[in-house]
């Protein structure tokens, strides 16, 4: 595309060039029209004088007008205009000076008709090249709603799966959707209904945009690619109308694939835009929704999109038949980023003394973006330094370079740290397990999640309930403590970072006392004036509180009674599965993301 662009502005400018030249040509003139001034009278005296050698007369076609050129006895070359030949043909004769007729010389046809012809020409394809420059390039300039997307098929460098490493389970899901397009027939004859949408959520880097353009590639589909930001447009009006274009070409080319990437620029929640709220935005997300509803159930068209925050979409965009699928693309664990290193250092000659395991194990919380950034500074590096192959010390100094980048995006931690975070971790989802009412554990990670979590347990999402019991409210609170009673017991020291357990065990223990009436000293009473938001309610509503410095006291005094009972709760259990945590936090730092069989088959 760059390359298109800086080959058509050169052509420009000698396109420019060769008309500027014929315009100042074409002013000029001829050469050879500058001569010293030699007046009629001049040539009156010089025949009468005798000094006149040769006449050569020259006629226009039609009128008596022409030229003469006039050679003196000085051998200089005179040329006058004549209004009347005839009148110095009998002038001459009568003063016997000798003359010869001659038609007006024609202009060459280069000057008469070539180079006229060139300039229309010229302006013509000039004229054409501005349209196309402003069009051509970026959209259809004379056409605001076309869309922007960019098709691409088979033909152009085609992604396929064996580019994607890492993401096992991404690309199992994702094989389905592959198999759909391949045989659409498969599906529809059992009256299958495939979904419509697939939205890939994660953090930047981490491979979303390529993994669809691999579903593409897989399924041999032509794939629609369009960006959220190409929606939002100065006027209004435009990113719908670009919508309607963009499903208009899907529809011709079924099966194929509509990527929208970074879909939240276009999906925000709408009426909560800032400023009154973004018509235009709201347009055409609208139009989105009525696109992707229109489409029948089987019509071919799958639409993908991408996105890093999810929590900031519209909600009716994640209703069934619109995007019901949902594909979680997470930062790499150990395995993956091997897997990722070993992609990206082909083509890349690697010396005996590279070890991409161990550059995996110490890249925690990078993603592929970051891993193949690394590579590539390495393979800088070494070229800087003439030399062929990569070296281990390459990858340790690009390391640097591209660590501090990513490290205000994640971090890069220290054996350290994993070690603490194995164990908090561990920690937590031992409680999750044990305890009846809460979990069972889902996932157990410890890769920076880049959003200042070192790790993270996730149970299984939870059942619909109406009302929560104390007895599981409990056990909530002590499975948040699990973290830093696992710290407590294994380190001397403690770390901070429980400080989000902690946070999260006080606003469940405080609304316990104050909201839910589960503290026999307080009774059944609200002292909840905090409106439902425990949060920052605490701040702000600090001077309207409604009793006095006594229950105040006797709240503070249960808050913090609730949390050290679990505190005592949570390092017992802890402490009587001493070798299970032990385990756990082993095969964490091994692993460093475990599913729910690897974690249960410790027990
Ligand atoms: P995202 O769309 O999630 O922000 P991209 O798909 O644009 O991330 O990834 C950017 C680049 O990072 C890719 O072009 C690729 O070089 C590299 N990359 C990311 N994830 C992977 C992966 N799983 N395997 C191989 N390369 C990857
Ligand atoms: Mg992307
Ligand atoms: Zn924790």
């Amino acid at each position: 595309m760059n390359n298109n662009r800086t080959r058509g502005i050169s052509g420009l400018t000698l396109l420019f060039g060769i008309v500027l030249i014929a315009i100042i040509y074409w002013f000029v003139g001829n050469p050879g029209s500058q001569e010293a001034p030699y007046t009629y009278r001049d040539f009156q005296n010089g025949v009468k004088e005798d000094q006149i050698t040769r006449v050569e007369i020259r006629q226009n076609r039609v009128a008596p007008t022409g030229t003469i050129r006039v050679q003196d006895k000085k051998d200089e070359l005179h040329e006058l205009h004549v209004s009347d030949v005839n009148e110095i043909q009998d002038f001459l004769d009568s003063y016997d000076v000798e003359f010869e007729v001659a038609d007006v010389p024609q202009d060459s046809w280069v000057v008469t008709t070539l180079l006229p012809t060139l300039l229309m020409v010229g302006a013509v394809l000039f004229v054409v090249a501005m349209m196309n420059r402003q069009g051509g390039a970026n959209a259809k300039a004379m056409n605001f709603g076309k869309s922007r997307a960019r098709m691409s098929t088979e033909l152009d460098n085609k992604v396929t799966f064996a580019q994607v490493a890492g993401l096992k389970e991404e690309k199992e899901e994702l094989e389905e959707i592959v198999d759909f397009l391949k045989a659409p027939g498969k599906y529809t004859q059992v009256g299958a209904r495939i979904p419509k949408g697939v939205l890939l959520e994660g953090p930047p880097g981490t491979g979303k945009t390529l993994l669809a353009k691999a579903v593409a590639g897989e399924a041999g589909v032509p794939f629609f690619t369009i960006s959220g930001s190409d929606f939002v447009e100065m006027f209004v009006g435009v990113g719908a109308s670009r919508v309607r274009d963009l499903f208009e070409d899907a529809k011709g080319n079924a099966p194929c694939i509509v990527f929208i990437d970074e879909i939240d620029a276009v999906a925000r929640r709408r009426g909560t835009g800032m400023g009154g709220g973004h018509d235009e935005r709201e347009q055409t997300l609208n139009q989105l929704l009525v696109e992707m509803d229109g489409f029948g159930v089987n019509e071919g068209i799958i639409v993908m999109a991408a996105t890093n925050r999810v929590d900031i979409l519209d909600p009716a965009i994640l209703r069934p038949g619109r995007f019901d699928r949902k594909v979680m693309v997470g930062r790499p664990d150990v395995q993956g980023r091997l897997e990722i290193l070993q992609v990206h250092a082909k083509g890349k000659p690697l010396g005996d003394d590279v070890d991409l395991e161990q550059t995996a194990r110490t890249t925690a919380g990078f993603t592929g973006a970051d891993l193949e950034n690394l590579l590539n500074e390495a393979a800088i590096l070494a070229a800087k330094e003439g030399r062929v192959y990569l070296q281990q010390s390459d990858i340790r100094h690009a390391f640097i370079k591209v660590g501090i980048g990513a490290e205000k995006k994640s971090r890069v931690i220290s054996d350290k740290e994993k070690k603490i975070t194995a164990f908090h971790e561990a920690g937590h989802a031992i409680l999750f397990h044990v305890l009846p009412d809460v979990g069972p554990v889902y996932s157990v990670s410890i890769i920076p999640t880049g959003v200042g979590a070192a790790g993270y347990t996730m149970p299984l999402p939870e059942k619909d309930e109406m009302f929560n019991t104390k007895g599981r409210m409990l056990q909530d609170i002590t499975v948040a403590l699990g973290g830093r009673a696992a710290e407590e017991m294994v380190f001397d020291d403690i770390t901070t970072g429980a400080s989000q357990d902690i946070r999260q065990a006080t606003a469940y223990a405080k609304s316990m006392v104050t909201k839910f009436g589960m503290s026999e000293q307080l009774g059944l009473v609200n002292y909840d004036n905090d409106s439902d938001e425990v949060f920052i309610g605490r701040d702000w509503g600090h001077t309207s509180r409604g009793y006095g410095e006594k229950v105040a006291s006797t709240i503070d005094m249960e808050v913090k009674r609730i949390i050290d009972e679990c505190y005592v709760e949570a390092k017992r259990m802890i402490e009587e599965r001493r070798d299970v945590l032990d385990r756990c936090a082993e095969l964490l730092l091994q692993k460093e993301k475990i599913t729910r069989e690897e974690f249960e088959a410790l027990f």
